[in-house]
């Protein structure tokens, strides 16, 4: 038995259609209590998953008309009995059917609280439940492809085989304690060390591939130079695609670094405006060129804005000399409306990728796009879950990793099977944690902590 719990699921924004979903024991006597199906259904003989159009009624006033649908457990989301109610979309009218929920014994639900509810009634597992916080916070395609994958259970199958073979190994060792007769012989001792390898090569390649994510989820830090007023600004802006930085013709507006994300087709930048590189008097700025310096040497592409008006100065020079040599580099020739003075052939001697465009009409910009997804293919790699995103998990799998490590450290120095156990022990509870097998009731609730009301 579980207390009943509704929330509205699709936010508290205008739109055509806003759900209220309910979960707990007591869903669908509530859902008959408030909704009259036009057919005169009754919602606790409705067909599962079936829309039934009617009315939310409080004392035979119509709060809505919407559809009603029940999911019964096991089946539902939560693995409890589920209804939802498909509702204008007015932030007014979702509140007052929450109200009317309410008034009989339903109660909000806390943040998460459905996923939740999933997880502890193992419809899914930790990664599963992590997965929907990123596929709903997902900012790029590879990031919702990543998370789906992660969803249908990529990290947990590979876990559970891990920890399945851990458990067989530990059992062998652990008979060989109980029953001191037993003995593992050589040949069985080499297959469980080849099996142990095999796991740390696994959980490498997953811990590599969260290195990997890290710049998929947050973005490729991008630093955008260039001498003032080539348009450094008017280019994030027309990239933003909305005015985000001040732009004037005033030199030296840009006093402090501006970082936005934006996706260029399947490629996130992390966008930093600086204020420059010139080589200034003025206190303030010259913090700002300080700041830029920093950027360039975390910078994973730089974006070096010319002024294709007017020929390069050596403030372009220096500007082009400050890229350290081994990042991601293109030249943004701008103001390609204007007359041209800058042309082609002053740069190829530079070796930096280079397209003309014009901040100011968005011509040439769809080139750049082409060529800044061009160095970042990654981005455009399918991943299906197998990157892991989440730090929790990944810490874990490093304590694993270290365990099974200790593991092989000791058995192929000849250190008998009984003295590892407990390192085996440390390597299973660890990666439990990864799928929620063995962590802590507190870490649970910080998890669903973070997701969204109604999620
Ligand atoms: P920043 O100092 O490099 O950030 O340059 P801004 O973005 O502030 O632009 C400096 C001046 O150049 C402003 O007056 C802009 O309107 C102008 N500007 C920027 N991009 C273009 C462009 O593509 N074409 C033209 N004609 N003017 C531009």
């Amino acid at each position: 038995m579980s207390d009943t719990i509704a929330a509205v699921a699709t936010g508290n924004v205008v739109s055509a259609i806003g759900v209220i979903r309910m979960s707990g024991s007591d869903s669908l006597t509530v859902a008959d209590s408030v909704f009259r199906a036009a057919n005169g259904i009754k919602m606790a003989d409705a067909e599962n998953r079936r829309m039934y159009y009617g009315n939310i009624t409080e004392n035979d006033k119509i709060i809505d008309i919407c559809l009603c649908m029940v999911s019964r457990m096991p089946d539902s989301y939560t693995g409890e009995d589920t209804v939802e109610f498909h509702c204008h979309g007015s932030p007014v009218v979702l509140a007052e059917v929450l109200r009317v929920l309410f008034s009989h014994e339903v109660r909000q639900a806390l943040p998460g609280e459905f996923t939740k509810r999933a997880f502890l009634n193992g419809k899914m597992d930790l990664t599963q439940a992590e997965a929907v916080i990123d596929l709903i916070e997902a900012e790029t395609p590879l990031a919702a492809d990543n998370a789906v994958g992660q969803l249908g259970g990529v990290i947990s199958l590979k876990i559970e085989s891990v920890y399945k073979q851990l458990i067989d190994i530990m059992a062998h060792f652990h008979a060989v304690l109980d029953y001191p007769d037993e003995d593992i012989e050589d040949f069985e001792m080499q297959s469980y060390l080849k099996i142990l390898y095999e796991i740390e090569n696994e959980f490498q390649q997953m811990l590599e591939t969260h290195e990997r994510s890290r710049v998929l989820k947050d973005g490729i830090p991008t630093v955008i130079i260039g001498r003032p007023n080539t348009g450094k600004s008017s280019l994030l802006n027309a990239l933003l695609g909305y005015d985000r930085a001040i732009v004037t013709d005033i030199a030296g507006t840009t006093r402090d670094t501006i970082e936005e994300k934006v996706l260029i087709g399947k490629v996130l930048l992390r966008l930093i405006d600086t204020a420059g590189l010139r080589s200034t008097e003025n206190r303030v700025e010259r913090i700002g060129v300080e700041r830029t310096l920093a950027a360039l040497s975390g910078a994973g592409l730089v974006i070096l804005v010319l002024d294709g008006s007017e020929p390069l100065i050596s403030e372009d020079y220096d500007a082009l000399r400050s890229i350290p040599p081994d990042v991601p580099k293109i030249a943004v020739v701008n103001k390609s409306d204007l007359p041209a003075v800058l042309k082609a052939d002053d740069l190829d001697e530079h070796k930096i990728e280079y397209c003309f465009a014009s901040a100011l009409s968005g011509e040439g910009l769809s080139s750049l796009d082409a060529k800044i997804q061009n160095m970042f293919p990654d981005f455009s790699t399918p991943v299906s879950g197998e990157l892991i995103t989440n730090t929790r998990q990944a810490e874990a799998i490093s304590r694993g990793l270290r365990s099974v490590e200790l593991v092989t450290n000791a058995l192929t120095a000849g250190v008998t099977p009984d003295a590892v156990l407990t390192d085996i022990e440390a390597a299973l509870a660890a990666i439990g944690e990864v799928t929620g097998k063995t962590v802590r009731e507190d870490v649970v609730d910080r998890i669903f902590e973070r997701f969204c009301v109604g999620k």
